[in-house]
């Protein structure tokens, strides 16, 4: 099974995913994640993804869907969990036909619907560890020790682009660039919207029995 989790950033995708991989056979693929270990790396990749991510940009299509490709045909038999790709029309074009290639398929698109303040509020205060990437939050899930993770020691850092100047260019870049996708998935029948406010142990209930009935 293949799914995609669509939202605004903030919606809390990377929470779900990561309680959704606890429970089920899914290999998570983060695409932001995979920029950041490229930026911490500071190799050429992650040099030219930070032009773009620090300021609150995408990064080009043409990059970001081959990171995708390198990881479907290293093992297309995986159950992929993706998360914040695709972002862009094109890169959903992208993914289809890559898919159609490898002769597998996506289930469903999840929508993680949440409003601004909502994204506003979460991200501002969002930290995370620089080493393992867990997320905190300054409002209710700090870690035990101040500025060490919980899980593995590493340093607690805010990310750049959770600044509120590029908070607000990346709500108006997904407006633009990754809302279309909700239409893009409405009509090819894939699309299942849920509560992005919800707890991610609810959500996973509420998508769970969703896929089950194929309800949406
Ligand atoms: P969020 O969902 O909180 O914005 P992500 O960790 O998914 O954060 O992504 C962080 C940044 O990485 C994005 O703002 C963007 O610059 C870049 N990025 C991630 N995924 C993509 C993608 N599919 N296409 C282009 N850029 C991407
Ligand atoms: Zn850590």
């Amino acid at each position: 099974m293949n799914l995609v989790i669509l939202g605004k950033p903030g919606a809390g995708k990377g929470t779900l995913c990561a309680y959704c991989v606890e429970k089920a056979n899914l290999t998570h693929i983060s695409t932001g994640d995979i920029f950041r270990e490229e930026i911490k790396a500071k190799t050429p990749l992650g040099i030219l993804a930070d032009s773009y991510i620090s300021k609150g940009n995408l990064c080009p299509d043409s990059v970001t869907n081959e990171i995708i490709k390198n990881v479907l045909l290293k093992d297309p038999t995986k159950s992929y969990l993706f998360d914040g790709y695709p972002r862009t029309v094109n890169q959903a074009d992208a993914l289809a036909q890559m898919m159609k290639e490898l002769g597998i398929k996506l289930d469903a698109v999840i929508d993680m619907n949440v409003s601004d303040d909502l994204v506003i509020e979460r991200l501002s205060t969002r930290r995370l560890c620089r080493n393992c990437g867990t997320i905190y939050n300054t409002r209710n899930h700090m870690p035990k020790v101040e500025g060490k993770c919980d899980l593995c020691g590493g340093e607690i850092y805010t990310r750049a682009d959770d600044q509120v100047d590029a908070i607000k260019e990346r709500l108006h870049v997904y407006k633009t660039k990754t809302q279309p996708l909700i239409d893009y998935y409405t009509k090819n029948g894939l699309l299942m919207v849920v509560d992005g406010a919800l707890p991610p142990e609810e959500l996973y209930q509420v998508i769970e029995a969703n896929l089950n009935e194929r309800k949406f």
